[in-house]
């Protein structure tokens, strides 16, 4: 467990920004990550104070606070109306409900954990970070960045007419995963996200050619293989890469087998 010397609820996103400027500071989320590591903070920077708890639908957006939490997510209706239900599966095996009450949207986002279900399912989507110096970016170009001292604000997620499936893997239920891997249909693309291989969430754009196939589970197959060939692997103590480069092609072809079967569904309830 960490230490604090002092702590400061905010009035201001301007006065976190400024307190974080010293490595010696730092934002709290939940603390649920922060608080595995051992090591003294000077200041401990909480954005509570900020309504950045809270989650907000327009007609071409859901924008998601960074302080709200992980089962704030898995709960809205019209956010899991929207990414076919993988938003609710994709937290629902962190942990459990009491610690998806605690952790953040933004200290999960902003951490960009290898194992992360969270920037796997988000990175799927059309979504993008409000970073308070920096303004909106793709999460997809977020992913791959340093980590700095801004302050992730909020997430987008753009309401770009689309299907989701979300699929993972976990040696036991509630443990960390071992592949995490989200599909998206928009009109002209089909996107993969893969992560937990174990390095950070990565997106993958099918070629056209492939995408357009009718989809059966030939098709699906070939774009397990594809993706696969697309990304690299690590072995660590939960798998090895091989493992995981064959788990990606296993889920990739049922994440796409389920997309179909969700356009299915959605053209019955016409
Ligand atoms: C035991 C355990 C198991 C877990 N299992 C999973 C899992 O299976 N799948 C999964 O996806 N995740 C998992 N997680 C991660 C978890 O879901 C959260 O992502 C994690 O706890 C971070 O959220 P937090 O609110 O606790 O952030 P904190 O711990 O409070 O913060 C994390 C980091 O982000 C920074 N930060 C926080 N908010 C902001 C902000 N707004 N702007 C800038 N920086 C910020 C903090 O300074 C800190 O460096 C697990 C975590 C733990 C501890």
């Amino acid at each position: 467990m960490f230490s604090a010397a002092n702590y400061i609820k905010v009035k201001s996103l301007e006065e976190a920004w400024q307190l974080n400027q010293k490595r010696s500071n730092k934002i709290i989320g939940g603390m649920l990550w922060m608080k595995m590591g051992k090591g003294r903070i000077q200041t401990a920077i909480d954005l509570s104070g900020l309504e950045l708890d809270r989650i907000e639908e327009t007609d071409e957006y859901f924008k998601i606070g960074c302080m709200a939490t992980l089962r704030m997510i898995e709960t809205h209706p019209e956010l899991n109306r929207y990414t076919s239900g993988a938003v609710r599966e994709a937290v629902k095996n962190i942990v459990g409900v009491q610690f998806r009450n605690l952790a953040t949207v933004g200290g999960s986002i902003f951490g960009r954990y290898g194992f992360s279900d969270v920037l796997t399912v988000l990175m799927a989507a059309d979504s993008s970070v409000e970073l308070y110096k920096r303004g909106i970016i793709p999460l997809r170009e977020f992913a791959e960045m340093k980590y700095d001292n801004d302050i992730l604000v909020s997430v987008i997620v753009r309401k770009t007419p689309a299907r989701f499936s979300y699929m993972s893997v976990r040696n036991s239920k509630t443990d960390f995963p071992v592949l995490t891997c989200a599909a998206a249909r928009y009109e002209n693309e089909l996107i993969l996200s893969v992560g937990a291989r174990p390095s950070r969430a990565k997106a993958v754009s099918v070629p056209e050619e492939l995408a357009n196939k009718m989809m059966n589970e030939d098709t699906a197959a070939e774009i397990g293989r594809y993706a696969a060939s697309q990304l690299s692997f690590g072995s660590n103590l939960r798998a090895s890469g091989a493992y995981r480069r064959h788990l990606t092609e296993v889920l990739v072809k049922r994440a796409c087998m389920k997309l179909a079967e969700n356009g299915e569904e959605e053209k019955s309830c016409l």
